[in-house]
């Protein structure tokens, strides 16, 4: 046999994305929403389907999904750029302003498809610290641009894995050092319907920042694969050009589009969701366990006693999957849960309770 293509060199050394899929009663492991979308949403979204041209390329450039989607936050459909879930929006990104030559910053801990996206579109990854409790430190942030002068840099708020939000103050800080050194801020907002502030009142046409959503947690919709980005039109304009023709099939811009006709019921899993949120960050605190304050759908936490590891298997053995961070650098020891329904909410929190005894 002839000796087997090797793939390029950068793709060799990855890792891959790996969150391992169990079968268990209680899933608590990626962020997903515990409830289901309203029913009204799927009886409209397979009515809708039924009425689709089948043989016909859907709508390219995705107009009325994009107007609507711009219409949440005063903006136009020049303003927004949508895609498969929010990750191929940050490919589609990376592909345009970064790639072979130029350099995306990070600061870890944080999203690992941040580093992952960067280096399959063959973007020099810069990986700089957080500080202590894993916020920001504006000091690293100007050495870092100061050093490498990175064309992407990116932030996550409310950060995953963490749920720490940055102060605004922090993010206006280092959208005008970004600014200065002529690159371009990205903030990741999976979550960013969990928490108080937004990037996106930072927008403008003459700012170089855009900003992330997705359908995939606040709304329920991981399913549909559809995520966003707002920011001005020149950046849209470019990431149009490089994104696959077609790339948002028929049934994700009616799914996207259905979405919006159901925003009030979508709030109101974001509103159970923080609640929640607030519930087991207070009996997590009763644990032998450090806790990081959370804006987001999922906690951190690192167990005192005992390993990650140990913890995490507990509760697998309970049926309770959670994610094991324990082993990724900077998080020794962490797991991450999920805000899951005030049932598997009980669940976790009893396993839990029973696992650290
Ligand atoms: C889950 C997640 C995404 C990706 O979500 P999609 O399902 O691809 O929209 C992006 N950023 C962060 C921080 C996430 O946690």
């Amino acid at each position: 046999m002839t000796e087997r293509i090797a793939p390029r060199d950068s793709v060799a050394l990855m890792d891959g994305y790996h969150s391992p899929q169990l079968d268990v009663a209680v899933r608590l492991n990626t962020n997903e929403s515990p409830e289901a979308p309203p029913e009204a949403f799927t009886r409209a979204l397979t009515a809708r389907i039924a009425d689709v041209d089948w043989n016909r390329y859907p709508s390219r450039d995705a107009a009325e999904l994009r107007t609507r989607i711009a219409a949440l936050y005063g903006l136009s459909a020049g303003n927004v750029f949508a895609a498969n879930g929010s990750n191929e929006v940050l490919q589609t990104l990376l592909l345009t302003y970064g790639g072979p030559g130029r350099r995306a910053a990070m600061f870890e801990p944080t999203y690992a498809l941040h580093s992952h996206l960067s280096r399959i579109s063959a973007t020099t990854v810069v990986e700089a610290e957080r500080g202590p409790d894993f916020a920001i430190d504006l000091d690293v942030v100007r050495e870092v641009l100061a050093e490498h002068q990175p064309s992407v840099v990116f932030l996550c708020s409310p950060n995953n894995p963490t749920g720490v939000v940055d102060p605004p103050e922090t993010i206006r800080t280092v959208l005008d050092l970004v600014a200065d050194h002529g690159g371009l801020l990205c903030v990741d907002e999976a979550y960013g319907q969990f928490a108080e502030f937004s990037a996106v009142e930072l927008l403008g046409e003459d700012v170089p920042l855009v900003v992330s959503r997705t359908y995939s947690k606040t709304w329920a919709m991981a399913a549909a694969r559809l995520g966003y980005l707002l920011g001005p039109r020149w950046v849209i304009a470019e990431l149009e050009k490089v994104v696959l023709p077609y790339h948002l099939d028929a049934m994700t811009q009616i799914a996207g589009l259905v979405a919006l006709d159901h925003l009030s019921e979508m709030q109101e899993r974001v509103e159970r969701l923080r609640s929640e949120r607030q519930r087991v960050s207070a009996a997590l605190s009763e644990l032998p366990v450090d806790v990081w304050p959370s804006e987001a759908n999922f906690v951190l936490f690192r167990p005192q006693e005992r390993s990650g590891d140990q913890v995490w298997q507990g509760l697998v053995d309970r049926s309770v999957l959670i994610r094991n961070c324990s082993s990724w650098p900077r998080l020794e020891g962490c797991l991450r849960v999920t805000i899951g329904t005030v049932a598997e909410n009980n669940r976790f929190l009893e396993s839990l309770r029973e696992v650290l005894q």
